[in-house]
């Protein structure tokens, strides 16, 4: 439609005929097949990180259901990747000595007594 609308979208056909051609598949499926190995690590990270705040925040049965099923296929994908959650879920490196702790979701650093990220309102993780 807006090709008929706005003639001028037509010098772009390509982009709007290839726009969708990756939105039904899962991001981090997306990003194991095309990222480095490294930001693969981090991205699947923080989504079984999201998971694991949301299975904590939600006691929905239903909602349970789906996070216990995202979190399997997040999984499986490891394995398929031949990547091992150890080495997924170690801390990121410290770039302030003075950092105690840091959050698994954005890799804020802290120093001692804060408990919650200020951005993400996520629990702290010690180094
Ligand atoms: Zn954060």
């Amino acid at each position: 439609m807006p090709l008929i609308l706005l003639p001028i979208n037509a010098m772009h056909i390509l982009n709007t005929m290839t726009k969708d051609a990756f939105a039904k598949f899962d991001f981090v499926t997306i990003s194991a097949e095309f990222l480095p190995p490294y930001m693969f690590k981090k991205i699947i990270r923080k989504e079984l990180l999201r998971i694991e705040e949301a299975r904590k925040r939600n006691n929905n049965k239903e909602l349970g259901e789906f996070w216990n099923f995202k979190y399997a296929s997040l999984l499986i994908l490891l394995h398929k990747v031949g990547v091992k959650i150890q080495d997924v879920m170690k801390s990121p490196p410290k770039s302030d000595e003075l950092a105690d702790s840091y959050c698994p979701l954005c890799d804020s650093e802290y120093r001692a007594g804060c408990l919650r990220c200020n951005e993400c309102d996520t629990e702290l993780k010690k180094y």
